[in-house]
């Protein structure tokens, strides 16, 4: 059976006696590797090489680091294929949607191309007589990125461009779930000409991650995951005097106003629900529907359309929806599902009891519909984070505007409507991160930055953009004063 080492000092590398967890493929649910946890030792061993290479790293000129990113990004675009049927294979995503996680987190490898302009300081000259004020960003040296099991190399990609871009040496801890991809991230930018010790791999779960946050010689921490998970992570992280971005989970709502164009949310709702088996932290789990008449006359087009939804493994190009990631996680989401049944909501397409055939045992559900959810059901307030979608019906906008800014997550959220004005108010009035009009899934592009409110996020800068340059530096500011005869003042 194949084994998943660490990767550390610029290889993969084994040690002994170490914890073994499987690693499932989820088409057809049988173990395909075992990996190999870190413990708080062999995490030391890392942030140890990372300390050791980070100086000579920052000290190279923004403009070599730059190049070495500019190859990074070439040889990911090489190798996309290879990279998406990895992810694929752990995940359980169709292979278009490995593609396109990629080049969400090749966008960001892109944008620190730019590092040169993107770390440079500011200048005031004659601030005082003859004094002169600048500031420079410094990189602050080891840092680390713990990340989640559902976007297997964009979320790492997220973290460590711009990480290394300004000169830090970065210790990954990826998803046990999902942990492959990280490790041929790490070998191609050792390829590109990231210096061995610079970016290395551990793997584990909540051992490897508490090593990490309570590593002294980690001066920040990057999280993406579930939001209690993020909420302790930033605790500890916090308390150790650590910088920290901890991303939470979400229930992002789409607001359907009764002009709204019902064939567009329907494809919109579609990719929205389901879409890599709903396990996205910008899906669209539920929508709000404003008026009787729109809620009866969208949930007949869905249920039509879902009917038609092609749900099959990766292999299978004209599948629409993959499998769940694990068994585990496929129980729990059938029993939210039954959570919903026994609130009382009305579950008109049930996606449970399924299998696929020729692949009985992978972990497939179909899409489920559900209707007539109520905003005190514990299925609508938690994040059930797959193939279902959830329908709350609201007889005003008003009403419909309070769902998603009462929720206790604040990710994202999206409105339908052909009314510009209707749109501006919500804007202006939803308390949520990322917002989408006419769009179901805001995902910020990679220049601006990534981040929701409340319990889907904690901790001031976002991911990627220009917060991901000032999360990973500290500013030193200078004023100096050289006197002359003309500006010494006597
Ligand atoms: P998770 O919280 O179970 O795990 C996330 C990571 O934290 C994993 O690497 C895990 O091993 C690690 N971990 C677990 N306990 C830890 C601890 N005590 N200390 C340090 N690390 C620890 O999340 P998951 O199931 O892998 O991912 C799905 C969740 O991630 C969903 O809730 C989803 O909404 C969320 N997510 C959020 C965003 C965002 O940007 N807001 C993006 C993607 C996913």
């Amino acid at each position: 059976m194949r084994m998943i080492t660490q990767f550390i000092d610029g290889e993969r590398r084994s040690f002994p006696s170490v914890r073994l967890t499987p690693v499932f493929e989820p088409n057809t649910g049988q173990v395909q590797a075992h990996l190999e946890h870190a413990d708080a030792t062999t995490v030391a061993q890392a942030v140890a090489v990372a300390k050791a290479a980070q100086p000579a790293w920052s000290r190279n000129s923004p403009q070599h680091r730059a190049q070495v990113m500019f190859r990074f990004k070439a040889l990911l675009e090489t190798h996309q294929q290879e990279l998406a049927a990895i992810m694929s294979s752990e995940h359980g995503k169709l292979i278009d949607d490995s593609l396109g996680e990629l080049r969400r987190g090749l966008d960001v490898v892109d944008l620190v191309c730019g590092v040169p302009h993107l770390q440079k300081g500011e200048y005031t000259k004659g601030a005082g007589p003859g004094v002169d004020v600048y500031s420079i960003r410094e990189a602050l040296g080891v840092v680390a990125g713990i990340t989640p099991f559902n976007f297997p190399a964009m979320i790492p990609l997220w973290m460590m461009a711009p990480a290394i871009a300004v000169g830090n040496a970065f210790v990954l801890k990826p998803s046990s779930r999902t942990p492959s991809a990280s490790m041929r991230l790490a070998e191609l930018a050792l390829e590109a000409g990231v210096p061995a010790g610079i970016f290395n791999v551990v793997h584990g779960d909540q051992v490897a991650g508490e090593a990490i946050t309570g590593h002294p010689d980690i001066k920040a921490v990057s999280f993406v995951g579930s939001t209690v998970v993020a909420k302790a992570v930033y605790a500890r992280g916090a308390g150790a005097g650590k910088r920290m971005q901890c991303m939470g989970g979400a229930k992002n709502h789409g607001v359907v106003l009764p002009d709204a164009d019902l064939d567009q949310v329907v494809q919109d709702a579609l990719a929205g629900a389901f879409g890599s088996a709903g396990q996205r932290c910008m899906a669209m789990p539920v929508l709000v529907v404003v008026g009787e008449k729109t809620a009866e006359d969208l949930r007949k087009r869905l249920v039509g359309a879902i009917a038609n939804l092609r749900v099959g493994g990766a292999p299978d190009r004209a599948a629409q929806m993959g499998p769940v990631v694990t068994g585990e996680h496929k129980r729990k989401v059938e029993g939210y599902i039954q959570l919903a049944i026994d609130e009382g909501a009305d579950v008109v397409v049930d996606g449970r009891g399924r299998s696929l055939p020729g692949s009985e045992e992978g972990f497939f559900l179909w899409p489920t519909l559900i209707d007539n959810t109520t905003t005190t059901m514990r299925s609508y307030q938690e994040e059930i984070f797959g193939p279902v979608l959830q329908i709350v019906r609201a007889e005003t906008f008003e009403e419909a505007l309070s769902y998603p800014s009462s929720h206790h997550q604040g990710n994202a959220v999206s409105i339908f409507t052909r009314s510009g004005d209707m749109a501006q108010r919500f804007v202006e009035q939803v308390a949520v991160g990322m917002v989408g009009v006419n769009f179901p899934m805001p995902v910020p592009v990679s220049y601006h930055s990534f981040g929701g409110w409340k319990d889907s996020a904690f901790g001031d800068l976002n991911q990627y953009g220009e917060d991901s340059i000032r999360f990973f530096t500290r500013t030193k500011l200078v004023t100096q004063r050289w006197p002359s005869e003309n500006t010494i003042v006597r």
